[in-house]
């Protein structure tokens, strides 16, 4: 059967990373990005140079309308989806709450968290069995973040990663029975550029002595732990949220 596979977030880091080993194992690729075209146009031409079939899609996935028209693009051009990435993720520029403003919460918390139901929603609409679908499988990339808080930086992208390790078990339960697998993984500090948004773009170098195994991670670690979910080895993995960061 023809795996197709939807990646947010998949033009840079982690994303990206996911979206080029999912391909070079087999699954058609939707890559999706915000703004940044020449990036995810980059690595749709690497995949097809490599003789993979992927697509790139601008879409807001924190905004509904967006959401219905990246899969409506996935129907037309790589046909039924059978497994979801909600990578998708941003952070701002560190700070206490007492600074943050009600818009910046609620970027934070639309991109985080309502980006991860509505996709999920959707994917659920192709892959229930109880809807003609095949079943399929759901990975949500979540933060380590959840389990320390990230007070005095941000504490609300921390409590957004909090929510999706929340959904993931309730998902889990739910949809079992729809022969879909819901896991999640919690990076540890990896070397991609969503630090920089922070205001620390060397933020994995300056916290590398602090991880047990003495260093940041790459995309690729997180990509692997990914895939692993996604694919036949994990089968009777669901419910699960695996935290990959080097025992930090
Ligand atoms: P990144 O390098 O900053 O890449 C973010 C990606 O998300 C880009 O492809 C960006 O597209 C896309 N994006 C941002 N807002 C979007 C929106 N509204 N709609 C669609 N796409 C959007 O991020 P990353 O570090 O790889 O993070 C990936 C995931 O891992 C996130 O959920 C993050 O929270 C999580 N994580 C990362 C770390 C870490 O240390 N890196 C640690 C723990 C958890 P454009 O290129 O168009 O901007």
């Amino acid at each position: 059967m023809k795996q197709v596979l939807l990646v947010t977030g998949s033009s840079r880091g982690i994303g990206a990373a996911t979206a080029l080993m999912a391909s070079r194992r087999g699954y058609a690729v939707c890559i999706n990005y915000h703004s940044n075209a020449a990036a995810a146009d980059k690595l749709r031409a690497q995949i097809a140079g490599e003789g993979g079939q992927a697509i790139a899609v601008q879409a807001d996935v924190g905004v509904e309308a967006d959401v219905l028209r990246l899969f409506a693009t996935i129907d037309a051009q790589l046909g039924p989806l059978t497994a979801l990435v909600n990578n998708v993720g941003v952070l701002e520029q560190q700070g206490k709450l007492v600074d943050m403003s009600a818009a910046r919460l609620q970027r934070v918390f639309n991109t985080n968290i309502l980006s991860y139901f509505l996709c999920a929603r959707e994917a659920i609409k192709r892959m229930a069995t109880s809807r003609g679908g095949q079943g399929g499988g759901i990975v949500n990339v979540a933060s380590g973040a959840s389990r320390h808080g990230a007070g005095n930086v941000y504490v609300d992208y921390a409590a957004s990663k909090g929510a999706i390790d929340v959904m993931t078990l309730g998902l889990s339960k739910e949809l079992g029975p729809e022969g879909i697998r819901v896991n999640c993984v919690r990076p540890g500090i990896v070397y991609t550029e969503i630090h920089a948004s922070g205001g620390d773009p060397d933020r994995v170098s300056k916290l590398a002595s602090t991880v047990p195994l003495g260093r940041g991670g790459q995309p690729e670690e997180i990509a692997e732990t990914i895939l692993w979910l996604l694919g036949e080895q994990s089968s009777y993995v669901s419910g699960a949220i695996i935290d990959a960061g080097g025992a930090r």
